[in-house]
């Protein structure tokens, strides 16, 4: 390549000179002016003590960085983070890590309960009509979207009571989610200067997700839509909103209007379950290995060139699905495989379609988090690279479980059960490996069991997922407050 190189006859010596002193000036010149322009650095007011030092220190910092790097409107912001005081109950409910680990089988059956089920249809029936045109136009099923709001909040009888400045104030101080929380609220200043939301409207769950459907601050701006247009995107308030808000969030998140999210399967005898392994691979290889379509209503509309992988969340003894792109369009809202199937399997109850999956491993739990722990550990000290020990069975911790016990010549599901716990201990043994789990830095402080009340329902969406999100004492239709 060759280089552009001035000519010497575009300009004499005194010229260039003549140029370069200019340019010096204009650029001195240009400085001063902005010296001259730059307001002085914003200063945040002295708010009044919310009686934490650490939380003061960070208001006052976060202030700053709203104002003078991210550029919100000042008085927003003063006003949003004026009188605020850390809530001591969220700040409990986002340390606690439950020891008992909920079997996908209990999800279910809590998610997609009869009640839940029959209010579905109903509003679905009442609806459609109306909803349709909305669905075809975003290229999701309505149902899928009324799925959720019923999971969410109820279908809006329960979104949540809590100010939702304050819990995410609460996350951005300290603990886990310090980065989520100022993420949050930074979205908050802008929902709030564009006049979308008042303070006051602000209201939803512990961690921060608001109205029927239960969106994070980031995901309303990014995600929530106009469902009947009139002009404004009313989460709180208006289940169309929410709902055409809900099928875009699906949309974006790649939802293909040409395929089913999946469906549940029978595998042949002596099937080979280290296939269950994540990854996707054409529907047609897993027809010609012998993986078929369970009975149900839905038709076979899967096209046989669609990727698809075989989810088997309760290993070789409970049901398994091969599931799609869509599924993991629902598992964008929530990152957690119970949620996902709960959240398909409602939607084809709701529109009167598919099968409810009854063959679980009931008597054969998946281990607590202590047990999963040692597993972990185990699986480590004899090489398997699962990251480090937590307790919480990702892909990684399952893949590894796997490939031990195809060695081992067991049912290679990677279901982490008290079987799976038993040969992995007998192989440690052989090797000579043992581990010694962490003593807790601090006394445990939090409770034993899961908090059960509706206002402590666990995160939605953008939140390093809780174990789960529906409501254990769902037991009925609650109050829906309807504005078509
Ligand atoms: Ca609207």
């Amino acid at each position: 390549m060759t280089p552009f190189t001035l000519q010497p006859d575009h300009f004499t010596l005194g010229a260039m000179m003549a140029r370069t002193l200019s340019l010096a000036t204009l650029i001195v010149a240009t400085a001063t002016l902005a010296c001259a322009q730059e307001p002085p650095a914003y200063v945040p007011p002295a708010f009044v003590s919310s009686g934490v030092p650490e939380f003061d220190a960070w208001r006052t910092r976060f202030a700053f960085q709203a104002v003078q790097v991210e550029k919100k409107d000042r008085a927003i912001v003063e006003a949003t983070l004026t009188g605020l005081v850390p809530n001591l109950e969220v700040t409990r409910l986002n340390e606690v890590q439950p020891e008992f680990v909920r079997p996908i089988w209990a999800y279910i059956a809590s998610a997609v309960s009869p009640a839940r089920v029959s209010q579905g249809r109903t509003l679905y029936a009442q609806n459609r009509d109306r909803l349709l045109g909305m669905s075809t136009t975003i290229g999701v099923p309505i149902e899928y979207g009324v799925a959720i709001w019923g999971l969410e909040s109820g279908y809006g009888g329960n979104k949540g009571n809590m100010d939702v400045v304050r819990s995410l104030a609460t996350f951005a101080y300290a603990g886990r989610r310090t980065a989520l929380g100022e993420r949050e609220l930074l979205a908050v200043f802008d929902i709030l200067a564009r006049g979308d939301a008042t303070r006051a409207t602000l209201i939803g769950s512990w961690a921060g997700a608001m109205g029927h459907t239960q969106f994070m601050p980031s995901s309303y701006l990014s995600r929530a839509v106009d469902g009947d247009n009139d002009g404004k995107r009313d989460i709180w308030n208006n289940p169309v909103d929410a709902l055409a808000s809900t099928l875009s969030y699906l949309s974006k998140a790649g939802w293909k209007g040409t395929e089913p999210w999946g469906f549940e399967v029978n595998v042949p005898t002596g099937f080979d379950w280290s296939l269950a392994d994540g990854t996707m691979r054409p529907y047609s290889y897993w027809k010609s290995i012998g993986v078929v379509r369970d009975n149900g209503t839905i038709p076979d509309d899967m096209p046989l060139e669609s990727s698809v992988r075989l989810l088997a969340p309760a290993g070789a003894g409970g049901a398994a699905f091969l599931v799609g792109g869509n599924f993991d369009a629902i598992r964008s809202y929530n990152a957690s495989d119970s949620y996902a199937l709960s959240i398909a399997i409602l939607g084809d109850q709701i529109a009167g379609k598919g099968i409810l999956p009854t063959r679980w491993p009931t008597s054969n739990p998946p281990l607590g988090r202590a047990d999963a722990t040692m597993m972990q550990g185990l699986l480590l000290g004899l090489g398997y690279e699962i990251g480090t020990p937590d307790g919480q069975i990702g892909p990684r911790s399952r893949a590894a479980l796997q490939a031990l016990q195809k060695k081992e010549s067991v049912v290679a599901d990677g279901y982490p059960s008290a079987a799976a716990l038993a040969t992995v201990r007998r192989v440690a043994a052989r090797a000579g490996v043992s581990y010694l789990p962490p003593m807790p830095s601090s006394p445990v402080t939090a409770p034993q069991s899961r908090p059960q009340t509706p206002a402590t329902r666990p995160a939605s969406r953008l939140v390093p997922p809780p174990p789960s999100k529906v409501d254990p004492n769902y037991n009925g239709p609650a109050p829906v407050k309807m504005k078509w």
